[in-house]
């Protein structure tokens, strides 16, 4: 078993960027997996402030994210650089920095993640030109959030199955299951 304390911290940001697209996602896998592993805990600034960057990182992932998270991550940054003891404080700081300059946070704030990766920003559409109504999507479903009427070869006139996003909870299963490839994910509107 690895020693969680002896991890470097260039192996958790790489292992971030090989998880996750969405740079939000990727800054909580690395902020979760810091404050449990080589963080230390000595000193205030790095201690208290990855922890509070961790609880601003999670507003902003759940869709409920304002600018002052985002300013107030900024500041945290900025202060650990300054303050932390040592290194990894110091380096830990950097990459928030970094992650925050690359203009993803506000995307998030503004309810979009480019990725298509934080659940609470994304929803699943059927196109429907492509829709040919098999029905094998809302057998998936086992959240009863897909409308619509099997196709049977004695009837015309068919519409598009539909999926209700109030219902959706984003499990992902049609997608797998649509032979036409007519379910997309988007930004949630
Ligand atoms: S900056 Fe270094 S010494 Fe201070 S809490 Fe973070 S890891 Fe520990
Ligand atoms: S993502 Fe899951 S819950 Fe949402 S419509 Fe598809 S199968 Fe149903
Ligand atoms: S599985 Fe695809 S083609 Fe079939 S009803 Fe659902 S969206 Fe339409």
């Amino acid at each position: 078993m690895k020693d969680k304390a002896n991890i470097k911290l260039e192996d958790i940001k790489k292992e971030a960027e090989n998880r996750y697209g969405c740079i939000v996602q990727r800054s909580m896998y690395y902020i979760t997996e810091f404050l449990s592993g080589p963080m230390c805990g000595r000193c205030f600034p790095c201690s208290m402030g990855c922890y509070e960057a961790k609880i601003r990182i999670a507003h902003i992932q759940q869709g409920e994210g304002q600018e002052e998270d985002i300013d107030f991550i900024a500041k945290i940054s900025q202060q650990m650089y300054k303050s932390s003891l040592c290194k990894k404080g110091k380096d830990t700081a950097l990459y928030l920095l970094e992650w925050l300059k690359s203009g993803i946070f506000q995307e998030h704030v503004n309810h979009c993640c480019g990725a298509l990766q934080c659940p609470s920003m994304v929803q699943y559409k059927i196109i429907p030109r492509m829709c040919t109504s098999c029905g094998k999507c809302k057998d998936a479903c086992r959240f009863g959030a897909i409308a619509g009427e099997k196709r049977k070869a004695y009837m015309a006139g068919y519409l598009p199955f539909e999926i209700m996003d109030k219902k959706c909870n984003r499990c992902g299963e049609c997608i797998k299951v649509c032979p036409e490839d007519a379910i997309v994910l988007v930004c949630s509107e």
